[in-house]
């Protein structure tokens, strides 16, 4: 009989800009889930996104993390640091035809779409597909454009994960979810970078050699959840399982940002908060405290319960949780 899999999760942290509250919430549901599973639970700094990377910003995240009484199993991997390893994944996509370079502007796809699109994700229908030898090749035909690398959604190889071009599984939180990949995304976006390190990629290259058993994120990367997906089948690795939940939200139902006011977790800090004020705030607001008492992380594995967690999308207005708040307390 094959042993039990033990719960291996992972924190991953864009070092895009301060951490939030909204990044503390899902990290405290990723961090109980874990524990309360006996599980594991790794740091990993996702900083291949350079635009919008901010120097500093990945130690600040680590620091604030550590000042609310989150831990985890390891040092921190860095994905900037493994370049060559996203480079051999990306090889081998290509090498299966799964992978090729497009030298379509954003422009050139938009003017392609048949169907009025929602959101940022447009879908391509393979104009580039099998038309470069090489990367090379097509970076010589749209200089000083730089090509991207597109995923080929609907390979035939791919027939037996996603019938007919649809990928469906059950999120531990979300529920069935189910998309076709092809008709709705076509050949998606895999990298942008020409040697493979980005996003897409290099999560789903290491959730698989980290042995990640559950990702636990917010509920913005639901829709590209079948992508990544289909991206592991054609690498022939198993997928995590997930457990995708809601944003937190201005009281607007916007994503936090920013206009609603100062959540970063630097700001609670300068203004005197405790930790336990954060979290008991976050926990209470997130159904797993009958109040908003300071709380220890550790204090609410007891009787963690997701199933406690609200469906709805966490709103939070500028005066419930503030640094001049009444629910502030005194370090
Ligand atoms: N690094 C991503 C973020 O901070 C999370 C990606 C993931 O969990 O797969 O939004």
């Amino acid at each position: 009989m094959p042993l039990p899999q033990r719960y291996v999760g992972r924190l991953a942290p864009s070092p895009t800009g301060a951490l939030h509250l909204g990044n503390v919430r899902t990290f405290m549901i990723a961090w109980l889930r874990a524990r309360s599973a006996g599980g594991r639970i790794l740091m990993r700094m996702e900083d291949l996104d350079h635009p919008h990377c901010k120097p500093g910003a990945a130690q600040a995240a680590l620091d604030d993390l550590r000042w609310l009484g989150f831990d985890w199993d390891g040092g921190c991997t860095v994905q900037s640091s493994r370049r060559g390893i996203y480079g051999a994944a990306l090889l081998r996509l290509a090498a299966a035809g799964f992978a090729y370079p497009c030298v379509c502007s954003r422009a050139d796809v938009e003017r392609a779409q048949s169907a009025p699109h929602a959101g940022e994700q447009l879908h391509y229908p393979g104009t580039c597909r099998g038309r470069f030898p090489s990367w090379e090749a097509a970076a010589a035909s749209c200089a000083p454009r730089v090509p991207l690398w597109r995923f080929y959604s609907s390979h035939p190889a791919l027939a037996a994960f996603a019938p007919r071009g649809t990928v469906s599984f059950s999120d531990g939180f979300a529920g069935a979810y189910s998309m076709d990949v092809p008709a709705r995304l076509g050949d998606f976006p895999l990298a942008r970078d020409p040697g493979g390190a980005g996003y897409m990629l290099a999560s789903v290259v290491d959730d698989h050699l980290q042995g990640v058993t559950e990702i636990v994120r917010g509920d913005d990367l639901l829709p590209a959840t079948p992508a990544q997906m289909m991206v592991a089948a054609a690498l022939g690795f198993a997928f995590p399982a997930t457990f995708h939940v809601p944003l937190v939200t201005g009281m607007d139902g916007m994503r936090l940002a920013k206009r609603h006011g100062d959540t970063r977790v630097s700001a609670y800090r300068l203004a005197g908060a405790s930790p336990g004020s954060v979290i008991g705030f976050l926990a209470f607001r997130s159904g797993l405290s009958p109040d908003a008492r300071p709380r220890t992380l550790q204090s609410l594995l007891r009787d963690f319960d997701p199933a406690a967690i609200p469906r709805a999308p966490l709103r939070i207005g500028p005066h419930d949780f503030g640094p001049g708040s009444p629910e502030k307390s005194p370090g």
